[in-house]
């Protein structure tokens, strides 16, 4: 395929899909809520280097918004977004309106995330997970069999979405890419632009309280507590971010260990005073 299609019916994305596995190609579905920066150009670019048709959706899931204020803040740039897609060699854009998506209002049946779903940012966002992963599914069952990109930034998204597909025997092939960052380590989010002068500098403090918690960790202090400390205490030092939470959890079973001898991710989720923006940032932990 050559150039981008746009398919903004979910029937029409469907015979698509099916279409590029009858030519015999392996198809690759990058999801996403658009406002593509350089972080879903990194999904992009491992999609086409990695499959022969690829396929992104943009769709801001109003089933994943607690709140109606986020929502409506949520950047929204399609047309900068096929620019995006078509100059990094995506065949297939999915663009479906919230009618298309969701024809008979919110559904009554939707993807129970179990228990994880409920900790960390399930916590502090009630019914966000089960949010994605109604959608999720329902773009995984319009693709059929894929390779799925979705970014480690989004470490618990990622496990739960790994944890649906395995749970439910979906034909899909989850791939998790790391994070892309700022030169000043701020991880790449469509949030960011929505942060005052002052809170953009402010905001690397949360990758920076991260890798000094992967220092400690070099350097044999292996206690969670004290790693969870190193990255609530750079946060701390910065009056325009309100944390919601800081965690060290094993990178399979997302426990909470009480001493780091296994790969481990250190999670951080913080609010900015002045424009109410929230922004998450996780790191791996290696022992
Ligand atoms: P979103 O549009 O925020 O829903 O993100 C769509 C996909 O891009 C998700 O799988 C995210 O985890 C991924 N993503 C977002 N930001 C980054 C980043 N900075 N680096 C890598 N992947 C990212």
């Amino acid at each position: 395929m050559s150039g981008l299609r746009v398919v903004r019916r979910r029937e029409a994305f469907r015979a698509a899909c099916r279409d590029a596995r009858a030519a015999g190609g392996t198809l690759g579905l990058v999801p996403t809520m658009g406002a593509l920066h350089a972080g879903h150009r990194s999904l992009l670019a491992r999609a086409t280097a990695e499959c022969d048709v690829v396929a992104m959706s943009i769709f801001v899931n109003p089933l994943q918004f607690g709140e109606a204020e986020d929502l409506a803040a949520y950047p929204r740039t399609p047309e900068a977004d096929l620019a995006v897609a078509e100059a990094e060699g995506c065949d297939m854009a999915f663009l479906p309106d919230e009618a298309e998506m969701y024809p008979a209002g919110p559904p009554a049946v939707t993807v129970d995330p179990g228990p994880l779903g409920d900790r960390l940012e399930g916590a502090v966002r009630p019914g966000h997970f089960r949010g994605v992963l109604t959608l999720v599914a329902k773009l995984f069952a319009l693709a059929g069999e894929c390779r799925a990109y979705f970014g480690e930034k989004d470490a618990q998204q990622l496990a739960l979405v790994r944890r649906m597909a395995e749970a439910l025997d979906l034909p899909v092939a989850l791939v998790g890419c790391p994070t892309v960052r700022e030169p000043d380590g701020l991880a790449l989010s469509s949030r960011n632009a929505r942060l005052t002068t002052d809170e953009r500098a402010a905001a690397p403090a949360l990758a920076e309280g991260l890798a000094a918690a992967g220092r400690l960790l070099a350097g044999g202090e292996a206690r969670a507590e004290a790693l969870r400390a190193a990255v609530l205490a750079r946060a701390r030092d910065e009056p325009l971010i309100r944390l919601d939470y800081a965690a060290i959890v094993d990178e399979r079973t997302w426990d909470e260990p009480s001493v780091v001898h296994r790969p481990a991710l250190a999670l951080v989720a913080a609010r900015f005073v002045q424009s109410r923006t929230r922004l998450i940032d996780n790191r791996r932990l290696v022992p």
